[in-house]
């Protein structure tokens, strides 16, 4: 197999370097991973129990018992995401890769339109209906209106209300002009091709994907992701990438420690510490920070210049909440529904239907609700039991075997927004052109002498874990080249024994 070494150019030089990394995520948990394969010495420091940050299986069941569980944070991988897979494959979890069944993808779920709730399969005479009353009359064919109105429909679904509403225009007639002059026969799907395969169209029409407006290209980038046919998910839990990944290290993991400031120095970095009611320091000659800006921000940080400061102050995240019900069965079998996601709107947002891969004695999970921006922050604001009682009212209308007794077991709620250790879903740069992004980037990614920066933030995949994985790498690079580069030299200092057991 290939190493990563090999795939990304990075090779073991120079003297053997203490790192202590903070956030047990994704990010943390590679560039430990990469940094102890180069040879390097690698503790990890986390505030939360748990490891995995935003990647967070919620299991139902108890502790090492088989069972449903909902995904509250990462829930799917694009075949794209090289990396990402990378990984599975090189931690042995390729055996777990399955597809994951997207919006749409399942023609008995269900969309709102002006005539109520639809089935994706019957949806098209209404959608296409609505989409032309915005468009002149006659100007289009039958082809290209379904295309305008299956991508407004998949727009709708992905985006937050605001931005959605904000973007209703950009499908104008320039861009149905261009779709007019293409044979659309090729990207007609489902149900007597009365849909249309967008991430199709785009692969086999770059002109046209290149006529996108900068500030809305990666914005695509993402609904493209989302709704593509080709995404994976891991059958047993996007949670065995971090436990795969710590189970691979040699140093430790400490949970519940607090990074609460961070003091940038010379020749080292002092990290103020909270565990329980106990305060203490620790000094480090490299630290990996992993922590998002939201949080980074809230805490003393000294020694950073102005322009870093004003990155960790400036970066823009996004809130997303999800709900999730453990039921006794998997009710939407009976209505046709065998997989895939609805768009129920309202302020539930998404609804998506997890296969069934244990025992159904066990019962199933429906993803009831998943929300980003403000409509994640509508949700938020309620108590977890206000939030759980307006969902299941809401998406009771359009299921309304959910106010079956007994029918709901057990119910799962996350509001990333309001989570202490994120603050945020993730980085959201949608309507930034890509010049801009990759300054923003490079910005959030710059070290401050022996401190550096990974995580989801400091990529160019921002809200993904290739994001994360591929800042991790890029840290665990400079930090093995970090003395040839600049000519900083940091003492090859070892952490006392009264710091290794604090
Ligand atoms: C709802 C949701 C859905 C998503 N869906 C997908 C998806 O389907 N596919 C996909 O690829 N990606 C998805 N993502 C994005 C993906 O989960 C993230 O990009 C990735 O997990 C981020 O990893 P990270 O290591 O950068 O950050 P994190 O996972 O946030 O790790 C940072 C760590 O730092 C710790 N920490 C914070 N503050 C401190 C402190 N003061 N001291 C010590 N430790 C601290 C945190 O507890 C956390 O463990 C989703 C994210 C969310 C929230």
């Amino acid at each position: 197999m290939t190493t990563l070494q090999e795939v990304n150019g990075l090779d073991a030089i120079g003297e053997r370097k203490n790192v202590t990394v903070i956030g047990a995520g994704v990010a943390g948990l590679v560039a430990a991973y990469e940094l102890e394969r180069l040879g390097h010495e690698v503790e990890i420091v986390e505030a939360g129990d748990r490891i995995g940050g935003r990647v967070h299986t919620h299991r139902f069941t108890a502790e090492g018992e088989a069972g449903p569980f909902a995904e509250l944070g990462a829930m799917r991988i694009p075949s794209a995401h090289r990396l990402t897979l990378h990984y599975i494959a090189e931690l042995g979890l390729q055996d777990q890769v399955l597809p994951f069944h997207t919006i749409f993808s399942d023609d008995a779920a269900y969309l709102p339109s002006s005539s109520g709730y639809l089935r994706v399969r019957d949806a098209h005479d209404v959608l296409v209906s609505d989409f032309a009353s915005g468009v002149p009359a006659g100007r289009y064919r039958d082809g290209t209106l379904l295309f305008g109105a299956w991508l407004d429909a998949t727009i709708r679904a992905i985006a937050p209300r605001q931005f959605y509403n904000g973007m209703h225009g950009e499908i104008g007639t320039g861009l149905l002009d261009l779709v007019e002059e293409v044979d659309l026969t090729p990207y007609r799907r489902g149900h007597n091709g009365t849909m249309i395969d967008l991430h199709a169209f785009y692969a086999g029409n770059p002109r046209i994907r290149s006529l996108v407006p900068p500030h809305l290209e990666r914005f695509l980038d993402d609904v493209l992701d989302e709704t593509s046919s080709d995404i994976v998910r891991l059958r047993d839990g996007m949670d065995l990438i971090p436990r795969s990944l710590a189970t691979r290290l040699l140093g430790r993991i400490t949970l519940g420690q607090e990074v609460t400031g961070i003091e940038v120095r010379d020749r080292d970095v002092v990290l103020n510490l909270r565990q329980g009611t106990r305060s203490f320091t620790k000094t480090c000659d490299y630290v990996v920070c992993t922590v998002p800006f939201t949080v980074l921000r809230g805490m003393r940080l000294s020694g950073f210049d102005d322009e870093k400061l004003d990155i960790i102050h400036e970066t823009k995240y996004w809130p997303a909440t999800k709900v999730a019900f453990h039921c006794r069965e998997a009710f939407w079998h009976e209505d046709g529904i065998r997989g895939g996601g609805s768009f129920t709107g309202g302020h539930v947002r998404q609804t998506y239907y997890p296969p069934v891969d244990g025992d159904p004695a066990h019962g199933a999970v429906m993803l009831a609700s998943y929300s980003i921006g403000p409509d994640a922050d509508a949700l938020s604001e309620l108590t977890e039991q206000e939030r759980i009682t307006l969902i299941t009212r809401e998406l009771g209308v359009m299921h309304p075997e959910l106010r079956r007794p007994g029918m709901v077991l057990g119910v799962a709620t996350k509001a990333w927004g309001e989570h202490r250790w994120s603050l945020g879903a993730a980085t959201i740069r949608w309507e930034q052109d890509s010049a801009l992004r990759e300054a923003q980037r490079r910005e959030a990614t710059r070290p401050q002498k022996g401190l550096f920066f990974a995580g989801e933030h400091c990529s160019s995949k921002p809200a993904w874990i290739e994001g994360a994985i591929e800042s991790a790498i890029d840290a665990a690079h400079e930090i093995e080249w970090c003395e040839r580069r600049t000519g900083v030299a940091f003492p090859a200092r070892r952490l006392t024994h009264t710091e290794k057991s604090a």
